[in-house]
């Protein structure tokens, strides 16, 4: 593995992404919002994430910018980055297709919302984020540079850590009992772990 086809494989991880988001986002667009709790916070959190999981390291890749935080590259870094590419992925894809048109961008409900327990949500509440903490920890491994390969956790990570109680407590004051229950029977994002 070299570190050419290490950086195009972050490449392939984000278009395959967007062409998994594209097609779901695309279902999903006549979906009417039944509740918002969008807000300022939640949109400079987005952006953190964004930039971290995506512009960042796409501008490294195109420049090498920052050069002085390159470090030297091993080829079992890149293979694992390639499978937990691979992964994120297949999980991104999951997790879409579970959700269906209840799925959005933020912190939002749709008009007749259902709540998913069962497939990829049966033991895990937040896969999707899941597949984002894949995403971020393969860019770790694929780009061999301590600012543009660690900006995704550091990105994602605020995010997750921003959002997810709040997404919580949303979906509690949603489905109340029906999601307590649920929360009793799940992990986070790691099964029997977190
Ligand atoms: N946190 C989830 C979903 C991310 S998408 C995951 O990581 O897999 C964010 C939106 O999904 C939230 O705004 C909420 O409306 C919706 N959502 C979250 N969990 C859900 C569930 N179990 N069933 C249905 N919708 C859910």
């Amino acid at each position: 593995m070299t570190p050419s086809l290490a950086k195009l494989t972050f490449v392939a991880l984000v278009i395959g992404w967007y062409v998994i988001r594209f097609e779901h986002a695309r279902r999903s667009r006549h979906a009417l919002i039944g509740h918002n709790a969008r807000d300022l916070r939640e949109n400079v959190l987005l952006l953190i994430s964004l930039s971290g999981l995506g512009i960042l390291p796409l501008l490294y890749v195109g420049t090498a910018v920052p050069r002085f935080a390159d470090y030297m590259f091993r080829s079992a870094q890149g293979w694992f980055g390639v499978l937990l590419a691979i992964a994120a992925l297949f999980l991104f894809q999951m997790t879409h297709r579970a959700l269906g048109q209840n799925w959005s961008v933020t912190l939002q409900l749709r008009q007749n919302h259902k709540l998913i327990t069962s497939g990829i949500y049966r033991n895990i509440r937040h896969p999707m984020y899941t597949a984002f903490w894949l995403w971020a920890i393969a860019q770790a491994c694929l780009l061999p540079n301590w600012f543009a390969g660690f900006a995704g956790l550091v990105g994602f990570g605020s995010l997750f850590f921003g959002r997810v109680g709040r997404e919580e407590q949303m979906m509690l004051d949603t489905f109340g009992d029906d999601y307590r229950h649920y929360m009793s029977q799940t992990y986070r994002i790691i099964p029997l772990i977190y």
